[in-house]
């Protein structure tokens, strides 16, 4: 079995080589942290993003959605606070020329020492087992040691963070005696903060021209078209607006294939509550989110919430729903009772007013926000990584199959005439023009038909169909199920009904 780094490495190749992500630029040698989804990744990406708006817009009656453009008025993002406080610390290695996020440095460090916990862990559990307790007493000590620094490395970091205490960030660095994953030495710089945000100019005389930036979030869209949403939509509270689009982040270090990249893609709802009622709605949105990526059929134990307990100053309730991805339990989507914040921020510098009014209460008042926010490519990775299965058959031989939920699958099912000759293709040919009106299929004549079904397996397209001679005599065909590999009959006209009964 593959550790987990060769792991990761084996489903990034496995990306590339069935048409799912293409580094962006290739030709180029590529753009960091930048990349291309191909023929099969730009139909599961979409997918994702039909679930999700289903789930929001669709399913709800008080949530409608918005396209607001990436390029907006200057002021907001000064309004919303990214101007002055979207920074990352960075800190350079003087010897490798590496560059990094300090944070990202000391919360590296503290994975580190958690792993030890983890071995501690598994290495009692072993012994325990025949139980020794004098060893199973030290083990445990070693593991309150172990948790007490974290711990006290976690404290101290925090409080260095929140009062932007650079210089301490350095000292800390230099007294866990981090080195430089590069050179291994801790010949470092100095802490700077680094703004994540691109800027670019807008009109075509660069002197005189406005600097604006590229959104480096969605929400702040859904904020500005609040008054008319509110208003045209008829909307009243509780209410939603949901976006899906682009944003853009110069982050320090991308690393992690799409777990972080510079150009990427949200899925964010701001949920308009009166004020006083936000927590419960923020419960009620982070039991309503969990159950969106269970209802995947991803196992449950792949989930946890990670809630805040430092929270931003405006925020009154904040949490994460981290996913296990190959590198660990990372965060996958955000859920935060967001106050009245940036309503009321955005009421300060445009001057507008930003009010409902409640006609059961006859008064005005700026709404309280839960937000929920999802990267659609995070969303991607969780399912693909989790899809990725190496299998061992009963006859010795390996199969790679991509196990992604059917309704998420880019072809749902795969047309294959058992040869390419005796009228079987032109037969494989109609059960196509009949199917792609309700679903993506794929037609395939060449290879042997084992060949085909394992491609389809690697490509992740959950039924077969395949046409044979006694396709001519009775008008059925076998289907064959990706996952059990279950073969039966059907015959052609209740293909259709089945698949849609199967994907429903
Ligand atoms: P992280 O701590 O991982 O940088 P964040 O807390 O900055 O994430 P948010 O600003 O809350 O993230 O963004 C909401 C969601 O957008 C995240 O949960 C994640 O799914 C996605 N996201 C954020 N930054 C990136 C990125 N650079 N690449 C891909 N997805 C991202």
């Amino acid at each position: 079995m593959a550790n987990n780094e060769d792991l990761f490495k084996q489903i990034i190749a496995h990306a590339k080589e069935y048409g799912y992500i293409f580094p962006s630029s290739e030709i180029y040698d590529g753009l960091s942290a930048v990349y291309d989804y191909g023929q099969n990744g730009v139909e599961l990406k979409n997918n994702i993003k039909q679930y999700w708006w289903k789930s929001m817009v669709q399913y709800h009656d008080n949530i409608v959605g918005l396209d607001s453009a990436i390029f907006m008025h200057p002021t907001i993002w000064k309004a919303s606070g990214h101007v002055d406080a979207f920074n990352d610390p960075l800190i350079d290695n003087k010897d490798s020329k590496k560059r990094y996020r300090a944070d990202v440095l000391i919360e590296d460090h503290i994975q580190k020492i958690e792993d030890k916990i983890t071995k501690e862990v598994e290495k009692a559990r072993k012994r325990f087992e025949n139980f020794d307790e004098k060893m199973f007493r030290e083990t445990n000590g070693r593991v309150l040691q172990h948790q007490k620094e974290i711990d006290d490395i976690r404290e101290r970091f925090a409080a260095l963070m929140n009062a932007n205490d650079l210089a301490g960030l350095k000292a800390l660095i230099e007294e866990l005696g981090i080195v430089c994953p590069v050179s291994g030495t801790r010949n470092w710089t100095d802490v700077r903060q680094f703004n994540l945000m691109f800027a670019t100019k807008l009109g075509s005389v660069s002197d005189g021209a406005d600097t604006i930036y590229l959104r480096p979030e969605t929400a702040q869209g859904i904020f500005v078209n609040f008054l008319n949403i509110y208003k045209t939509g008829r909307m009243k509270l509780p209410f939603g607006i949901a976006q899906i689009g682009k944003a853009f982040r110069n982050e320090i270090v991308a690393r992690q294939f799409i777990f972080r990249m510079r150009e990427f893609e949200q899925m964010e709802m701001q949920f308009f509550v009166k004020p006083g009622e936000e927590l419960k709605w923020f419960d009620y949105w982070k039991q309503t989110r969990l159950q969106w990526h269970t209802d995947l059929g991803i196992a449950p134990e792949n989930y946890r919430f990670h809630d805040h307990e430092k929270l931003a100053h405006y925020a009154n309730a904040a949490t994460d729903i981290e996913f296990k991805f190959p590198f660990g339990f990372k965060e996958l989507e955000g859920i935060h009772s967001r106050t009245d914040f940036d309503l009321s921020q955005h009421e300060k510098y445009s001057g507008k007013k930003l009010r409902y009014f409640d006609p059961e209460a006859n008064e005005n008042y700026v709404p309280y926000v839960i937000e929920t926010s999802i990267g659609v490519d995070r969303m991607f990775l969780a399912v693909f990584s989790n899809a990725y299965t190496e299998e061992t058959l009963e006859d010795g031989s390996t199969r790679v199959v991509l196990k992604l939920p059917a309704k998420l699958a880019p072809n749902k099912v795969a047309v294959l005439p058992l040869v390419k000759k005796d009228g079987l293709p032109e037969i494989g040919k109609e059960i196509f023009d009949k199917l792609k009106k309700d679903f993506m299929v794929q037609y395939e004549d060449k290879d042997a038909i084992g060949r085909r079904y394992r491609r389809q397996d690697a490509v992740g397209t959950p039924f077969c169909v395949t046409v044979d001679n006694q396709t001519k005599e009775d008008n059925t065909v076998t289907v064959r199920e990706r996952d059990t590999m279950a073969q039966y009959r059907l015959p052609i006209a209740e293909l259709a009904d089945e698949l849609h009964k199967k994907l429903r």
